[in-house]
């Protein structure tokens, strides 16, 4: 038997009442197999660990997620926590982790269900059964690159200077992230950059074609400049499998990708980090897109399926966990196609469902898929 180590951080707001359904889904599992166990680690972040402790998240609580096998996070802050201090704001939390952990990969798929494509910004022929995965660099980039000031000069204008800046290491490590996941996918990877106008953009495309030449020419790679990546987003998205992209138009094209698929309860996200040498595994954390919704929180109204597909994520890239991961997508699509909905979600003439009703069927559809 196998055992994998879970640490769930559900965090504030509406990721207390999500989690708690993916723990729905992860009991499903442990009772289910003989060959593959989640052990649960629990912990807090963001404004519940900055009430018990002072700190967004503690040492002990970091030393836990650098032991465990995958960090479940929920979502943090909320307008309680608007008057502590910058450096234990709740999101200083999930910052430390992503840090503390190098998360340099961040995984953002964008899946439409078929029973929600009319809830896309797009037309349904457009986006039904769309399945694409954006892999953007999380820790380089314009983000981060020094100088980053504003400086007066002297005849009293300002002046504000961000730089981007990328390393062959840096582009090589997250080329590959994209290389893998195309081989357990549809065998394509689009890179997307500026090398039109941007120096960055000339070294990317120079170092993902010879990763591309070395360790992948089993994938098809596709160069694209960022805006007609945008374009085509928008034109003809069923077209792409993998794009992968720096910090800056990663953070657009995900977040443009993301409104084909109706809402933000749908989303769910991967950060993952070197492979360690020694256990040959990735620190991962998988986390839902949306934040804690303090609108509607405690209220059970929060559509848990970010989070459960965030599991679903762990369960395929942190666990190696295929056909289970298979079984979460499937569940959640028949759950879907019976037209059950939170409000997030509601469309005429299909059935409202809270949080724990949301989670229930998507337990029940397990049960029965498993049968
Ligand atoms: P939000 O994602 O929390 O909410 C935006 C809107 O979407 C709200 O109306 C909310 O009710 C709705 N929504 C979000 N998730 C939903 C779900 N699962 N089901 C149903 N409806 C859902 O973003 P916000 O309102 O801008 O931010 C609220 C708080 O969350 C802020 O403190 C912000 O800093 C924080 N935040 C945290 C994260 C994170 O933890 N990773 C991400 C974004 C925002």
């Amino acid at each position: 038997m196998t055992t994998h180590a879970l640490l769930l951080l559900p965090g504030d707001g509406i990721g207390v009442e999500t989690i708690a359904e993916v723990e729905r889904v992860i009991a499903f599992f442990n009772a289910r197999s003989n060959t593959a166990r989640f052990e649960i680690d629990r912990d807090l972040v963001g404004g519940a660990a900055y009430d018990a402790h002072g700190v967004a998240i503690t040492d002990a609580a970091m030393a836990k997620a650098e032991r465990a096998g995958a960090v479940i996070f929920g979502s943090v802050g909320g307008p309680k926590w608007a008057g502590v201090p910058y450096q234990h704001r709740p999101e200083a939390g999930l910052l430390r982790l992503r840090k503390d952990l190098g998360l340099f990969a961040n995984l953002r798929p964008a899946i439409c269900y078929p029973a929600l494509a009319d809830a896309s910004s797009l037309k349904r022929e457009l986006v039904e059964g769309l399945d694409l995965m954006i892999v953007r660099e999380l820790t380089g980039g314009v983000y981060f690159g020094e100088p980053k000031e504003i400086v007066t000069l002297e005849n009293g204008e300002k002046r504000a200077v961000d730089t981007q800046i990328y390393s062959t290491h840096e582009i090589e490590r997250i080329a590959k992230v994209a290389f893998d996941l195309a081989r357990k996918r549809g065998g394509k990877v689009h890179s997307a950059e500026k090398h039109n106008v941007m120096r960055t953009g000339v070294l990317w495309k120079e170092v993902v074609t010879a990763v591309h030449a070395a360790y992948a020419p089993d994938v098809q790679l596709e160069h694209i400049l960022a805006d007609n990546c945008a374009m085509q987003l928008i034109r003809n998205p069923k077209q792409f499998d993998v794009i992968v992209t720096d910090n800056l138009f990663g953070d657009v094209l995900s977040d443009e990708a993301a409104m084909m698929t109706g809402s933000l309860g749908m989303l769910p996200s991967a950060s993952l980090g070197s492979v360690d040498p020694e256990t040959g595994r990735r620190k991962a954390l998988y986390e839902p897109v949306h934040g804690s919704a303090p609108d509607i929180a405690g209220k059970g109204l929060a559509n848990p399926i970010a989070t459960i597909a965030s599991f679903g994520m762990a369960l395929r890239y942190s666990f190696d966990m295929g056909a289970e991961a298979d079984l979460v997508d499937q569940a959640i699509a028949r759950v879907l196609d019976k037209g059950l909905r939170t409000s997030d979600i509601m469309q005429d003439g299909m059935t409202k469902v809270g949080t724990s009703g949301m989670g229930q069927a998507i337990e029940t559809e397990l049960k029965a898929l498993a049968a």
